[in-house]
């Protein structure tokens, strides 16, 4: 079977019509365009404008000399494979063809199988040659591939609007963004390489990139976030991951950085305008309540019982409306740090009695009994403000209270070792739902379901704890099931002894 060339086409030059027709039919029957011409000016002139890939070019010819051709033929287009055909007595001519880049040479008279090996071998070098090209032109193409994709990552992460820090796992900046560079105000110019210290002057930040450079914080659900200041203006909020590698081992960090000082000037606008307008509001509305107060204690009996109902529902709005302000102002108070005004040595078992004997007598009302249990008689001295401590335990015994029925029991206890005082707030109400769990402690946030719709609140009393005891170092944590309780714990840190006052006799 003969071998398919279709997309070959191959060029006979000689004189002789007997060789031309000769070699077509042959090299037609392996599978090739065959296109013949019988003098070499004929020859180049079909090159220009004819796909060749192969000449069988007869050296003696007339006309231009098969030499000649022979160059000009390799000026056009080297590639072009030139089998010279010789006669007997030329082989030196051949030799000298081969030197000008002739690719073969046949002697004539030749055989057609003579041809067919020879023009064979020819097809099979052009097809490695293409086969070659071809790998050449794939692998080219591929580099290129990847040189773009490797720049458009790198137009992405340097338009990024948030700055973008790698690092290896030692901490070592590995790569940071233009952005970055500017959130920090460091040189445009600078180059990774240092530990993450050498750029940014937070600790907490440089600790969190090398917490996750280690592997730690893995859990793609809680990706730790971490907020911080630089030189006192701009606020930032940094988010990352550690990066793995293909066995899944830490090879580092990467952390984004977002600037939130616009954010954080907007909070503390709207909490300074809250406290302003809570502020302007508190004197009328304690005004109308104090008359709406004086206006009902003055009616007598010949009034209609409908005015006494609507003016005591107002009073109640406006107690409400107060109490809301008073929480707001706190709250505002907490914000900007302004909280401990008065800081004393406080006896924190000695505050715990005082509180449970003025909210005991509300609760008789509704044959609650608020228990306090002490471990121990005396406790550390807790130096704060006692207002805020109050404002704490306060707020939660009146939680346990409201949102227990009546004839309830709410318990409160409280211990200390030799880092924390804890103290707990149970009671056996409705307690609460794990999925409202985490939100009561944000602002506004109230459970409202058939039992807790009627108790009245504003939803401000646990987020103004929570503030109060992160001023103080202390934390809060909650455990509830509905229908049997709630307990909310409260930990203090035991201070310094230099901190507290030696203890009284
Ligand atoms: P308020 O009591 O004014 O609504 P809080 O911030 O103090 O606001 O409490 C938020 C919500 O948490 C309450 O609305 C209530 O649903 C729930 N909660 C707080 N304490 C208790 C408790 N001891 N038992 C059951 N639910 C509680």
């Amino acid at each position: 079977m003969e071998t398919q060339h279709d997309t070959i086409s191959i060029m006979v030059v000689d004189d002789e019509k007997d060789i031309q027709e000769g070699c077509e039919r042959i090299l037609t029957r392996m599978g090739c365009r065959v296109v013949t011409a019988s003098r070499g000016e004929e020859a180049l002139h079909i090159l220009k404008h004819e796909p060749v890939s192969i000449v069988l070019l007869d050296l003696m010819m007339p006309g231009i000399g098969g030499m000649e051709v022979l160059q000009r033929i390799r000026k056009i287009d080297d590639q072009i494979l030139v089998i010279v055909i010789t006669g007997y007595a030329t082989i030196d001519t051949a030799i000298e063809a081969m030197k000008q880049g002739a690719y073969d040479f046949i002697p004539k008279p030749f055989t057609p199988d003579q041809l067919r090996i020879r023009v064979e071998r020819a097809l099979e070098k052009l097809q490695l040659t293409r086969e070659a090209e071809k790998l050449d032109r794939e692998r080219r193409k591929t580099l290129a591939d990847l040189d773009t994709e490797k720049s458009r990552i790198r137009t992405i992460l340097e338009s990024l609007p948030s700055g973008v820090v790698v690092t290896n796992s030692q901490g070592q900046v590995a790569l940071m963004n233009p952005a970055f560079l500017l959130h920090l105000g460091l040189d445009p110019e600078r180059s990774p390489g240092d530990p993450i210290e050498a750029y940014v002057p937070d600790q907490g930040f440089c600790n969190l990139v090398l917490e996750l450079s280690q592997g730690k914080h893995v859990n793609p659900d809680d990706l730790p976030t971490y907020e911080f200041v630089l030189h006192g203006e701009k606020h930032f909020q940094a988010r990352g991951r550690p990066v793995q590698g293909e066995e899944m081992e830490y090879q580092g960090a990467v952390v984004v950085l977002e600037d939130i000082t616009a954010l954080k000037v907007l909070d503390q606008v709207k909490s300074e305008f809250v406290a302003k307008v809570s502020h302007e509001l508190r004197s009328p509305l304690s005004t109308i309540h104090e008359q709406l107060a004086m206006v009902l204690g003055e009616m007598v009996g010949d009034e209609s019982k409908n005015d006494q109902y609507i003016l005591a529902r107002a009073k109640e709005k406006t107690h409400g409306l107060i109490s809301l302000i008073g929480d707001l102002l706190d709250l505002s108070r907490i914000e900007a740090g302004i909280v401990h005004q008065e800081p004393k040595p406080v006896r924190l078992e000695e505050l715990l009695k005082s509180i449970v004997d003025f909210l005991g007598t509300r609760a008789k009302g509704r044959r609650q009994a608020v228990i306090l249990e002490l471990s121990e008689n005396r406790f550390p001295l807790f130096t704060a403000d006692p207002m805020v401590l109050e404002s704490i335990f306060g707020n939660l015994i009146t939680n346990a209270i409201n949102y227990t029925p009546d004839g309830g029991e709410v318990k409160i206890s409280a211990g200390f070792n030799e880092k924390s005082m804890h103290v707990t707030v149970k009671d056996n109400g409705f307690g609460i739902e794990a999925r409202h769990l985490e939100q009561i402690f944000e602002r506004f946030y109230r459970v409202k379901d058939e039992k807790t719709r009627y108790i009245t609140g504003t939803g401000l009393g646990l987020p103004i704890v929570k503030g109060l005891l992160d001023s103080l170092g202390g934390t809060i944590s909650v455990q509830s099931t509905p229908g049997k309780g709630s307990a909310f714990t409260v930990l203090l840190p035991v201070q310094e002894p230099s901190e507290t006052l030696p203890a009284q006799p």
